[in-house]
């Protein structure tokens, strides 16, 4: 039998935990299914911008989350080739004032046990590490679902399923067959070193810093402490890797950039090795869900990460959710509410990133343009620009 105040959650990443909170903080008995038994907290570091602090501050994540987290003063963008600074748009005080919400930067790590602490200790909340999502049917008057453990298969019945199960989501994959990401042509390497490591002039600066290069471009920032330093690195990849993560000796990913500045080339062989990540996207859905059934993070709207935005949707996903469903009679209209609420606003993310992501990569002598457009708008263009983003 369905109980009426159930909700299956697919996936234990940032956004089905935060789901998973948001639902049970609003009444909900909420089962989540993760297929890793022990979780996966690879990915190094993470900008959460005011909208996703502020979300996570409704979650009762936000204190814990920020003792561990660096509040840059701002962010710089500068060439990559010739190291000319382009904009500083001022992150802290200025941030909390005009968005009432903390700009942070953290271990990916921090915010995942942040949530995960948050989950465990609440009693509406099981979480089954090891158990996969095989299989689902929607009724009238729920869901069931279909999971296997240890190589036992177990079906469940509740209200709703939420499938916060990330970019190559088989919950999205049966609901809309033929959608699944597609590579931007990119890939992402990532780090983490220790501060002392980065080249005198970078030292001790609570900053994002970001270079621009023709087809490349570099951010870093401090992360836990402050005293190291989150190194992600992105350059133009034909070819995607199957492996998510997969481990690669630093001069592979400094050759690329032998054309570089001295300075932020200093800063990318710091690194002993990089993790590499190709870059997907989810194809646009006019609809997410379906029946009792619906979508939640990259699962819906996987985006690249050029606005740093992808968590802070799933974030704000999760808020959304908890509160439309919190007084709803009717489950499915609830999720359909839900779903019309968030589609623009993703949609929207989505397709900023990957437009930053070309401005960033501009060859030359188009470059040149972009540079002075970026001088003559400076750090406050950039705040205009992004502003609704940080409202949101
Ligand atoms: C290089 C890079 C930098 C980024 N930087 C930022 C940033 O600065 N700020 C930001 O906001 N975002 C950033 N992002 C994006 C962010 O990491 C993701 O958008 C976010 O982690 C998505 O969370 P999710 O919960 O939707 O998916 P995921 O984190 O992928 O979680 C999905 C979970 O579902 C599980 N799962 C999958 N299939 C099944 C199944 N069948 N059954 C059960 N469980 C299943 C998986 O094991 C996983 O735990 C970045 C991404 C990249 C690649």
């Amino acid at each position: 039998m369905t109980h009426p105040r159930t909700v299956l959650v697919a996936g234990a990443g940032i956004g089905g935990l935060a789901a998973s909170i948001g639902l049970a903080n609003a009444g909900f008995r909420v089962l989540v299914f993760e297929r890793d038994p022990v979780p996966d907290v690879s990915g190094a570091g993470i900008q959460l911008s005011p909208n996703a602090t502020r979300a996570l501050a409704k979650l009762g994540a936000l204190e814990a989350l920020a003792a561990k987290s660096v509040e840059p003063e701002e962010l710089v963008v500068s060439n990559a080739i010739n190291r000319a600074l382009l904009a500083t748009m001022p992150l802290g005080r200025t941030m909390r004032e005009k968005f009432k919400s903390p700009y942070l930067v953290c271990l990916r790590a921090d915010l995942y046990e942040a949530l995960a602490r948050i989950a465990a200790d609440h009693p509406a909340i099981e979480l089954r590490y090891g158990s996969m999502l095989e299989d689902f049917a929607a009724h009238s008057g729920g869901v069931s679902v279909k999971t296997e453990r240890e190589r036992k298969s177990e079906e469940i019945a509740g209200a709703a399923l939420i499938g916060a199960d990330g970019i190559r989501s088989a919950v999205r994959a049966k609901l809309h067959p033929g959608t699944g990401p597609r590579h931007g042509g990119m890939s992402a390497w990532r780090a983490t070193i220790e501060g002392n490591l980065l080249p005198q002039e970078m030292r001790g600066k609570s900053q994002v810093r970001v270079w621009l290069g023709p087809g490349a471009h570099l951010v870093h920032y401090p992360v836990g402490d402050g005293s190291r330093i989150n190194l992600v690195a992105v350059t133009m990849e034909r070819q995607a890797t199957e492996s998510w993560g997969e481990e690669v000796p630093q001069e592979e990913v400094a050759r690329r950039f032998a054309h570089w500045d001295a300075i932020p080339r200093a800063v990318i062989e710091t690194a002993p090795q990089y993790r590499r990540w190709s870059l997907f996207e989810a194809p646009l859905l006019s609809a997410w869900g379906r029946g009792a059934v619906t979508l939640l993070g990259d699962a819906a709207h996987g985006m690249f990460p050029f606005v740093a935005q992808g968590a802070a949707a799933a974030l704000e996903d999760a808020v959304v959710l908890a509160e439309t469903l919190r007084s709803a009679e009717d489950t499915d209209s609830a999720l359909r509410a839900y779903e019309r609420i968030r589609t623009p606003r993703t949609q929207q993310i989505q397709s900023a990133a990957r437009n930053i992501g070309r401005i960033y990569h501009l060859p030359m002598p188009l470059s040149f343009g972009r540079d002075l457009v970026m001088k003559r708008i400076g750090g406050a263009g950039l705040m205009r620009q992004n502003a609704w983003i940080y409202s949101g």
